[in-house]
C-alpha cells in the first residue's frame, strides 16, 4: 500500500520517498489502528516493529521507580516511533505510548533496519526526523525547567494541533499533566482559566483549541523554535538534491 499525500492520513517521511523506492517499502507494511494507550515498546526491549504513525499521536515517556512518567517526546506523522532504536545498539530505556488515538504503518523492525543499508533516502530522512526529535526534546527541557505552566501548556496544545492536523482531541488530566510537567491540579486550573478566556473548550478530556492566536500570546519563545524545526523538515535540499513532487504543497496540510 502507498499512503496518499492528498486528504488520507499519511506518514511524512514516506511521503517524501521517492515513489519507486515508497511503493518497494509500503509494499512491506501493514495499517494497524492505535487506541489509546496502546504501548509500541518497552523500556531495554528490542521493538518487534516500527510504526511510520499516519495519524494521532505517540508519546515517549520515561518511567521512573515510583510510577511517574513524565513525557520526553511526541511523535506524530512526521516520524517512526523507534526512530531511537534505529540509531546504534544503546538500549533505549523509555517508553512508546499511544496518546492520541490514531493510524500507523507497521514493519517488522529487523526488515527496517535492514533496509536503511541500502536505502539512501529512506536513511537520510529518518535520520533528520530524529535530530529534529533530540532538537526539540532540549529545547523542552530548558523550557520545563524555566518558563511557567501556563507558557508550557499553550506551548503543548498548539504543538499537538499542529502535530495531528486538527483543533480537538481527546487528553486525559493526567496526560495533559504528564505532557508538561506539572501537578494535575495546576493544569485544571490553567486550563480553566483558558476556558473562561475563550482560548479552548474543555470538557471531560476533549479538548477543542478556539482561539490560536489567543494562544499564541501566550505561549513562550519555545514554540516557535519547534514549530520551525518542524516545518523545515525536509527541506534541506540544496545539500541533498530536491525533494519529490508534492511534498511541500502538502506541508501545510502536515503541520498545520
Ligand atoms: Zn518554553
Amino acid at each position: 500500500m502507498v499512503p496518499s499525500v492528498g486528504n488520507e492520513p499519511s506518514n511524512l517521511i514516506l511521503e517524501m520517498l521517492p515513489a519507486d523506492c515508497r511503493a518497494s517499502l509500503c509494499a512491506r507494511m501493514e495499517t494497524i489502528l492505535l487506541p489509546t494507550e496502546t504501548v509500541l515498546y518497552r523500556p531495554g526491549e528490542s521493538p518487534e516493529y516500527a510504526h511510520f504513525m499516519t495519524s494521532g499521536l505517540t508519546s515517549i515517556a520515561v518511567l521512573m521507580v515510583d510510577g511517574r512518567g513524565p513525557e520526553v517526546g511526541m511523535i506524530g506523522r512526521e516520524g517512526v516511533v523507534e526512530g531511537y532504536h534505529l540509531l546504534g545498539p544503546a538500549r533505549v530505556p523509555s517508553t512508546g505510548v499511544v496518546r492520541i488515538k490514531g493510524t500507523a504503518l507497521r514493519i517488522r523492525f529487523a526488515e527496517l533496519q535492514k533496509e536503511l543499508d541500502s536505502n539512501q533516502p529512506l536513511r537520510r530522512y529518518i535520520l533528520e526526523s530524529v535530530q529534529i526529535r533530540g532538537l526539540v526534546g532540549s529545547q523542552v527541557a530548558a523550557c520545563n525547567r524555566l518558563h511557567g505552566v501556563e507558557e508550557r501548556l499553550a506551548r503543548r496544545l498548539l504543538t499537538i494541533e499542529d502535530r495531528i492536523g486538527q483543533p480537538e482531541f481527546y487528553l486525559t488530566h493526567e496526560s495533559l499533566s504528564d505532557m508538561i510537567g506539572a501537578q494535575r491540579t495546576t493544569v485544571s486550573l490553567i486550563a480553566e482559566g483558558f476556558q473562561s478566556r475563550g482560548l479552548i473548550e474543555y470538557s471531560r478530556g476533549h479538548i477543542r483549541i478556539l482561539n490560536r492566536k489567543g494562544l499564541e500570546s501566550v505561549v513562550c519563545e519555545c514554540y516557535a523554535i519547534i514549530q520551525k524545526l518542524m516545518l523545515n523538515f525536509g527541506q534541506g535540499a540544496e545539500l541533498r538534491g530536491p525533494i519529490p513532487l508534492g511534498v511541500r504543497t502538502n506541508r501545510k496540510a502536515s503541520f498545520g
